[in-house]
């Protein structure tokens, strides 16, 4: 079947939740993949940062390739011999006591929505109280998230959500959730009250447009929740793991959150794998029966986890993104063009805002699919340029002659 035949076959049977780019793929490796008829595409997209190590990275695939022969599967009811070391792992990198793995972010994102909300019943309010009335109503946990926010899709997070169309249709939703302004401290403070518990927030908002704060704000954010004894959630699932040029985004301001939530990357580009991060005064708070997840931290997973984190490790990636991303970006500023309002990212996660009376970043995307660039459009005015964290000079000189092309027509 040609691409034309695929489309439709596949549209005939599916949801219409997803208005994809009319490429269809077949074949990846790196940076680049090839569709049905044989094309050619750099992928400057990367699954929305899942892809940090590129497509097909050898190292992951023989890792994931010699566990498939051994042992996949074991659920949590018995211990397997790889959840230990990818634990141990996350928990260096991350300089955290403990990890909960779960499988997609949406999934993390609830667990430390949890983890705090139990953590506040526990520890921050009158815990005898709780424990001498167990059937005390546990509903005044607060959780302050941030306007523009992405943290995935479930009721629970779409009810937080400010996008209407995210939200359309799908209430009543949980509450205990109050929506301040993005890179806004002053917000932060006067939000709190004695029920909070959490701040989730994005060190970077991807999905709201690669919307990146003032510096110094994340920094400034952890210790106002120190003073208030209110947990930093840091999502740092699309901003984590190499992609801004640091390992975490928080990096930057050598900031640590009090819980890390990852995903994407940490999947190596194979498979779904996620987890909390936080010190044991946080994870200890679930006990036997609290939470879990069939799939998470299955031995799969697990060496998939272990194999993403060595690449970014091992090949330097999140220098690398440091390196290639400013240089990509002191390009595209370069482009003079119409269209474009602004230019702006870290590492390699770069967005490009097309000005309004220009129309929306669509028919960009559809053009630049057309000279070979796969990017996707985020908030309608934004075209993001995301890929592995691999690519190399020449890499973002073929696709800069592309994109160079694309506006200047
Ligand atoms: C993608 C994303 C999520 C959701 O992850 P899924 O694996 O799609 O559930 C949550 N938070 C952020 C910041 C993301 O970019």
């Amino acid at each position: 079947m040609g691409s034309d035949a695929i489309i439709k076959f596949t549209d005939k049977f599916g949801a219409r939740n997803y208005k994809p780019l009319p490429a269809v793929l077949e074949k990846g490796k790196g940076v680049w993949v090839w569709d049905v008829e044989g094309n050619r595409y750099m992928d400057m997209l990367s699954s929305y940062s899942a892809l940090n190590q590129g497509h097909i990275h050898k190292d992951i695939i023989d890792a994931v390739k010699n566990q498939l022969d051994r042992l996949t599967l074991t659920s949590r009811a018995f211990y397997n011999d790889k959840l230990g070391e990818f634990q141990k792992k996350i928990c260096e990198i991350t300089k955290m006591e403990k990890m909960l793995p779960m499988n997609t972010g949406a999934e993390a994102v609830e667990t430390a929505i949890k983890a705090a909300r139990k953590w506040g019943y526990l520890r921050k309010f009158n815990p005898p109280e709780v424990e001498q009335n167990e059937k005390r109503k546990m509903d005044k946990a607060e959780i302050i998230v941030c306007e523009n926010n992405f943290h995935g899709r479930t009721t629970t997070i779409v009810g937080f959500s400010s996008e209407p169309q995210y939200r359309f249709g799908f209430g009543p939703f949980t509450p205990g959730f109050k929506m301040i302004s993005y890179n806004d401290t002053n917000a932060l403070k006067e939000a709190i009250t004695n029920n909070t518990v959490g701040f989730l927030m994005e060190p970077i908002q991807g999905e709201g447009g690669i919307i990146i704060p003032d510096s110094g704000y994340i920094k400034e954010c952890k210790k106002i929740c120190e003073e208030n004894n209110v947990l930093m959630i840091a999502d740092e699932i699309q901003s984590g793991l190499g992609r801004t040029g640091r390992m975490f985004a928080c990096d930057w301001e050598d900031t640590k959150p009090d819980i890390y939530i990852l995903g994407k990357a940490l999947g190596g580009g194979i498979y779904p794998v996620s987890c909390i991060a936080c010190n044991s005064e946080i994870m200890d708070v679930f006990t036997p029966g609290d939470h879990g997840s069939t799939f998470g931290g299955n031995p799969l997973a697990a060496v998939t986890g272990i194999a993403s984190l060595d690449v970014l490790i091992k090949y330097n990636l999140p220098e690398r993104a440091e390196e290639m991303g400013t240089y990509f970006i002191e390009q595209l500023k370069n482009i003079k063009s119409d269209y474009i309002k602004e230019v702006r990212g870290k590492g390699l996660l770069i967005g490009i805002e097309i000005k309004k009376e220009k129309g929306t970043a669509r028919p960009i995307c559809e053009n630049l699919a057309k000279e070979g660039v796969l990017s996707k459009e985020t908030h309608e005015q934004v075209v993001r340029f995301a890929p592995p964290l691999t690519i190399n000079k020449e890499e973002i000189d073929w696709a800069l002659e592309r994109i160079q092309k694309v506006f200047e027509s």
